[in-house]
């Protein structure tokens, strides 16, 4: 099951996807970053949770550090659950329609 988070300001912060870790990326492995963080070098850097662990500062907060979560890992109540499983499946019908038009156009 997926780990699911509240929201918090400069603290927990919902992005569409989970960027790249930058350091990762140095040793050419395409890893998920989970922060977004200021490192002891200075720089501000995607880092998945290792390289968070190894090169912070901090932990979490405003000029620190922020964890990175997608929608789907936003701790919801069973109404705003609800809810938010309805817009998915609406956007999914949207995407299977506009795909379906995409096709007839070409023809
Ligand atoms: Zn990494």
């Amino acid at each position: 099951m997926t780990e699911k988070f509240t929201p918090k300001r400069g603290e927990i912060v919902v992005v569409p996807e989970l960027p790249l870790c930058d350091f990762c990326k140095m040793n050419g492995k395409d890893v998920e970053a989970l922060y977004d963080f200021a490192t002891y070098m200075g720089p501000w850097g995607n880092g998945c949770e290792r390289h968070w662990q190894e090169l912070r500062v901090g932990l979490l907060g405003m000029g620190v550090g922020q964890r990175l979560i997608t929608p789907d890992q936003v701790e919801r109540t069973p109404i705003q659950q609800a809810k938010y499983d309805a817009q998915q499946q609406r956007a999914e019908m949207v995407r299977l329609y506009d795909a379906q038009i995409g096709k007839i156009r070409q023809l």
